[in-house]
C-alpha cells in the first residue's frame, strides 16, 4: 500500500520479563472513580454508572520522559491511576467474565489541564481539550497478569519532588476493574491493545516546570515524569 505521507508509527509499551512490546490501539479513561476525589472536585459521590472519556493514542508518554508544560493552562495537574491493558476482544462482557479480557496492568498519570476542564464542564462542553492534548497520557511498563486482579489492599500513590500528594488503596475505587470492563464493553467493543485509565484518588494538584512526578502501584513498575519549560 502506498500512502501520501508516512502512516503514524505504532505506539507501544514495554512488558516486564518479555522482549515483545504491547502495541496500543485506544486509550479510554474513567472519570470520578474515587469518592474522596469526587468531593475535592466539588461533587457528592454517587454510584452512578461509570463514564468514560478518551485520549489520542499518540498522546502516550513513556516512563522517564520529560513533558513540556502544555499550552492553554495555568493549572496543569497530575492524576495517579491504575491502567488496565486489554488482551482480548469483547462486547457486552459480563462482570463475572471481565477479568478474562485483562492482559495486565500498568501505572499511569492522567495529565490534565484542570482550569480548562472546569471551564468546559461549567459550559457543558466536551472535556477533550482538557484531557486529550499532546503528551497527556503517561503509562509505564505493563506487568502481565492474564485474567487476574490486583489485591484490593495494594496502594496507589504519587509524589512530586519526593513529597506525598496522593495515596489510597485500590479497593477504594467506586467501580472495580471487572465492573469497568463490563461497562466499557457495553458501549464499545473492547480490543487487544486498548488501555483503560481507572480514575484517580484524592490529592490531585498542580505541576510546574522542573517538577519530578512519580507514580507507584504496589506490585507494578513505577513511573517518573519530569516537567519541562513551557513548549
Ligand atoms: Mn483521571
Amino acid at each position: 500500500m502506498d500512502y501520501v505521507f508516512a502512516p503514524m508509527p505504532v505506539q507501544s509499551l514495554p512488558v516486564a520479563d518479555e522482549t515483545r512490546r504491547f502495541a496500543l490501539r485506544r486509550i479510554f479513561c474513567v472519570g470520578r472513580n474515587y469518592a474522596d476525589h469526587i468531593r475535592e472536585m466539588g461533587f457528592q459521590p454517587e454510584r452512578e454508572p461509570p463514564f468514560f472519556f478518551t485520549k489520542p493514542v499518540d498522546a502516550l508518554v513513556q516512563d522517564g520522559e520529560t513533558v513540556a508544560y502544555p499550552p492553554l493552562t495555568e493549572n496543569f495537574h497530575h492524576e495517579a491511576e491504575l491502567v488496565i491493558a486489554i488482551g482480548k476482544a469483547g462486547a457486552n462482557v459480563a462482570v463475572e467474565r471481565a477479568l478474562d479480557h485483562v492482559y495486565g496492568y500498568a501505572v499511569g498519570n492522567d495529565l490534565t489541564r484542570r482550569d480548562l476542564q472546569f471551564a468546559l464542564r461549567d459550559r457543558g462542553r466536551p472535556w477533550d481539550w482538557s484531557k486529550g492534548f499532546d503528551r497527556s497520557a503517561v503509562v509505564g511498563t505493563i506487568t502481565r497478569m492474564l485474567g487476574q486482579a490486583l489485591p484490593g489492599s495494594a496502594r496507589i500513590s504519587l509524589t512530586v519532588n519526593g513529597e506525598a500528594r496522593q495515596d489510597a488503596a485500590l479497593d477504594t475505587m467506586i467501580w472495580n476493574v471487572p465492573e469497568i470492563i463490563a461497562a466499557l464493553s457495553a458501549s464499545v467493543t473492547i480490543q487487544p491493545g486498548d488501555l483503560v485509565f481507572t480514575g484517580t484518588p484524592a490529592g490531585v494538584g498542580p505541576l510546574k516546570p522542573g517538577d519530578r512526578c512519580a507514580v507507584m502501584v504496589q506490585g507494578l513498575t513505577p513511573i517518573t515524569t519530569l516537567i519541562g519549560p513551557k513548549a
